[in-house]
């Protein structure tokens, strides 16, 4: 067991101590396979009996170390890489539920997300019923079904940055004797950790704040180890009854609950579908968690500094940011992240869809991206990209106005981010 340190110590050296003469950076081991004596050696692996590499479709030493390191930046049991967010999405939701099954999600969440879950998912034959987070808990209650196996939802949703209150929705989920999964995707572990609230799950497109700088896509999933999965277990056959592509192992019973989910997603699902992370992603990603703690602080600083000026100006229309005390969610989430959220801010401009277009045209140091929670600031009008088959009245529907820009502040220095905006507002 690693020595509980503070979360900036684990961000620069966790999951990873070298013993004596060896390498001090995380190695990258670039192999596809790894050499046995004996094939009775290697039958223990496959029967996971033993634990060892065999194959880096399923395990790699690089992605584990990573993994490892965003275990304990989560206060998790397990975890695990993957090949982007999407596929940890997939995951953490296939890995215990299937054809017939039912999923409770939060409506605002990710726009892939919302598409894997409500198109793709949805022909394998689970079904969502989509709540709005700010709902009660008698309505959240009421959206369970007999064949209801998780609840989804986003710390901080992207784009819409709504704050999930993590405990009401873990109380919930724990009463009807299912798990809560959270994407914690732009809060990061820096700024909050859903295990602490109650969730049992933890998902992460580690392409945003993880990374950092734009480099590398990838996902990781941590399991909290806390979820008693045999106290439920005629909702987890899965899990609790014996996987017979592994000669009958129970993964409860062999891997107990601090374990066994991750086993299962990696034996089984990591086998069948292939969703791995490169060794080398996975080297570029421990490279950004290394300074992710500095990062979050001035992503949030700038954050908060750019929200601030906006709200002054009479040239926006609003500002959506969780760190501003008119924010509907400042409580909640000076509750849950007293450090701050994350460094996406959203606001309309006067003029509507018209002006919103002309400012980010202006803009010289902001670049126009689909992307955010990267070093460099960037800003995205929905309406003319990723939403632009919507028209106006769709894109009311979506809860994304005409006027919406959304724009990740990078860690620049924020007085030259507040003089772009400035310059650029100047011109309309
Ligand atoms: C980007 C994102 C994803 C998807 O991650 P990819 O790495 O792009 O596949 C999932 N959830 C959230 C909150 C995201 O921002």
């Amino acid at each position: 067991m690693e020595k509980k340190n503070r979360i900036e110590t684990t961000c620069v050296q966790g999951g990873y101590t070298p013993g004596n003469g060896e390498p001090r950076q995380v190695p990258i081991v670039q192999s596809t396979t790894f050499k046995y004596a004996t094939s009775e050696d290697m039958g223990k692996l496959f029967d996971l009996e033993a634990s060892g590499y065999f194959y880096s479709r399923l395990q790699n030493p690089t992605c584990d170390t990573v993994a490892a390191k965003i275990c304990a930046l989560e206060g998790g049991s397990a975890a695990m890489l993957l090949s982007s967010g999407q596929a940890a999405s997939f995951f953490s939701i296939f890995n215990i539920a299937g054809n017939g099954d039912h999923v409770v999600c939060s409506t605002s969440i990710y726009g892939g997300t919302y598409n894997l879950f409500s198109v793709t998912m949805k022909r394998m034959g689970i079904s969502f019923t989509f709540i709005d987070p700010d709902c009660t808990e008698e309505e959240l209650h009421a959206a369970f079904q007999e064949n209801t196996k998780a609840v989804f939802g986003e710390t901080v949703a992207n784009p819409a940055l709504t704050v999930l209150d993590i405990e009401k929705f873990a109380k919930v989920a724990h009463a009807h004797g299912v798990p809560l999964i959270i994407d914690n995707t732009f809060a990061t572990p820096v700024n909050c950790r859903p295990f602490e609230f109650g969730a049992d799950i933890v998902t992460h497109s580690t392409t945003k704040y993880m990374d950092g700088h734009g480099v590398a896509v990838g996902g990781c999933i941590v399991d909290s180890g806390k979820f008693d999965w045999m106290a439920h277990k005629e909702k987890f056959p899965g899990l609790c009854t014996p996987d017979e592509s592994y000669h009958g192992i129970t993964y409860v019973e062999k891997f107990g609950n601090a374990g066994a989910y991750i086993t299962k997603a990696t034996a089984q699902l990591m086998r069948d579908f292939g969703c791995t992370q490169s060794p080398q992603s996975a080297f570029y990603l421990n490279l950004g968690l290394e300074s992710l703690h500095i990062r979050m602080e001035r992503h949030c600083l700038n954050a908060q500094k750019v929200a601030e000026f906006l709200e002054s100006n009479d040239k926006i229309a609003w500002v959506n940011y969780p760190g501003l005390p008119s924010n509907k969610y400042y409580d909640l989430a000076q509750k849950m992240m007293p450090n701050g959220t994350c460094g996406v801010v959203s606001f309309g401009v006067k003029g509507g869809r018209k002006a919103a277009e002309a400012l980010m045209k202006a803009l010289k140091l902001i670049a126009i991206e689909t992307h955010v929670a990267d070093a460099r600031s960037c800003c995205l009008h929905p309406a003319s990209a990723t939403h632009r088959q919507m028209n106006d009245k769709e894109l009311i529907a979506a809860g994304i106005p005409g006027d919406l820009i959304r724009l990740s502040c990078g860690i620049e220095n924020y007085q030259d981010l507040i003089d772009d905006i400035q310059q650029a507002l100047d011109l309309l």
